[in-house]
């Protein structure tokens, strides 16, 4: 183990050797080729060394003193265009790096149904130019009511309009994960990220920097992001082969969704189209999480459970069947719009280690 920090300790010694713009003699030439002698020129030849930039905080929200341009331009491959791909390459574009996104699935379509922006993720993207994007796709709801499982009797009431936008600086927003999706591309697309689809990645070649994909094409920069989700491949290659995959945290949730034409008839369900809001009912080990997405269209839902099984062995068949038994006790309102439920799917609730 003595030695395992040496060669750590050596490479960050010479990087900062490197960076030493003053001390050093100049950068050697390699035998092979280097992405990162490339980057370390680029970055000799840069007005300012890098870590200046993070001397001179800049406060986010102050739309008139936007981010600086990033002092060396790299050019940058992130691989997958799902909410986090399209999220990095937007804010890496929007420092000015040249940025490309490789996403395997032939075409982009998030998989689920709605998804929660509260103001702590809504800041930043509003700040990188969401909003026009969202516009009639976003729902900002008025307030979160946690129900009693057995009643539907409110328990508590988060007052989420307007007090969020007045107290966080961002609103709390709901979406369709798709309409998120394609708004996040659409940004991206006009800032000048490139985006391929049918572009799965292979291999990661991590001396180069370079990434191999499945067509056979390869492709190199001066940093690759994966961001190819909770299944990566990437995560494999940087640990050297051995993964460290993601563990199941004893909960699985149905998603599903709602037509609200079909509620609108239910006198038992009609009042939850009333007013834009999340209701949330909790019980022992279980909650159910409803709001309308896609411009009012949808009741999304999400109906968490302890399950403990392999998701393997799951059977998708049976799926909407399992979910009613589930919760074939609780609040009859609710009950009545889970039998408004068609199809769901099954997800594992996992988490990753650090
Ligand atoms: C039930 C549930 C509810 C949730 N609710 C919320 C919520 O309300 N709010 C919230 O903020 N988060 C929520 N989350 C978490 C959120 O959905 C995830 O954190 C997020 O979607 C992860 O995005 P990602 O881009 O990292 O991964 P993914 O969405 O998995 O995207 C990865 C992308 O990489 C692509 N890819 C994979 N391999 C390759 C390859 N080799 N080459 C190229 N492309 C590749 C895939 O095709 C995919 O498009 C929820 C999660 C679950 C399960």
């Amino acid at each position: 183990m003595d030695g395992e920090g040496e060669p750590l300790e050596r490479c960050r010694n010479h990087i900062e050797s490197l960076l030493n713009l003053d001390g050093h003699a100049g950068l050697q030439e390699t035998s092979y080729p280097s992405r990162s002698l490339n980057f370390l020129k680029r970055l000799q030849g840069a007005p300012q060394r890098i870590d200046h930039v993070a001397e001179d905080p800049v406060d986010p929200n102050d739309r008139k003193n936007p981010l600086d341009e990033a002092k060396v331009k790299l050019r940058i491959i992130v691989t997958g265009a799902g909410l986090g791909g399209l999220a990095t390459a937007i804010a890496l574009r929007r420092r000015g790096h040249e940025v490309t996104v490789f996403e395997k699935a032939p075409e982009l379509g998030e998989v689920g149904a709605g998804i929660q922006v509260p103001p702590n993720s809504s800041r930043l993207l509003l700040e990188w130019g969401l909003g026009p994007y969202l516009k009639g796709r976003a729902i900002e709801p008025e307030a979160i009511h946690m129900r009693r499982w057995q009643n539907g009797e409110i328990i508590s009431l988060t007052k989420l309009r307007p007090d969020f936008q007045k107290r966080y600086g961002a609103p709390y927003y709901v979406i369709h994960r798709v309409n998120l999706q394609f708004a996040m591309y659409e940004l991206a697309l006009g800032l000048g990220v490139k985006v391929r689809v049918n572009a799965g990645v292979k291999v990661y070649h991590l001396e180069s920097a370079s990434v191999e994909l499945e067509n056979g094409e390869i492709h190199d920069a001066d940093l690759v992001v994966a961001a190819d989700g909770v299944k990566s491949e990437a995560r494999k290659a940087v640990l050297g082969g051995e993964d460290q995959p993601a563990v199941q945290c004893g909960y699985a949730a149905y998603r599903a969704m709602v037509d609200t034409a079909l509620t609108r008839d239910e006198p038992e369900v009609s009042w939850l189209l009333d007013v834009p809001g999340q209701n949330l009912w909790i019980g022992k080990e279980r909650h159910v999480m409803s709001y309308t997405i896609a411009g009012g269209k949808s009741f999304n839902m999400v109906l968490s459970h302890p399950e403990h099984s392999d998701p393997s062995t799951w059977n998708q068949e049976t799926v909407l069947k399992d979910m009613k038994h589930h919760f074939e006790e609780w609040d009859p309102c609710l009950v009545k719009l889970i039998s408004m439920i068609h199809t769901t799917l099954k997800w594992p609730l996992l988490s990753g280690k650090p």
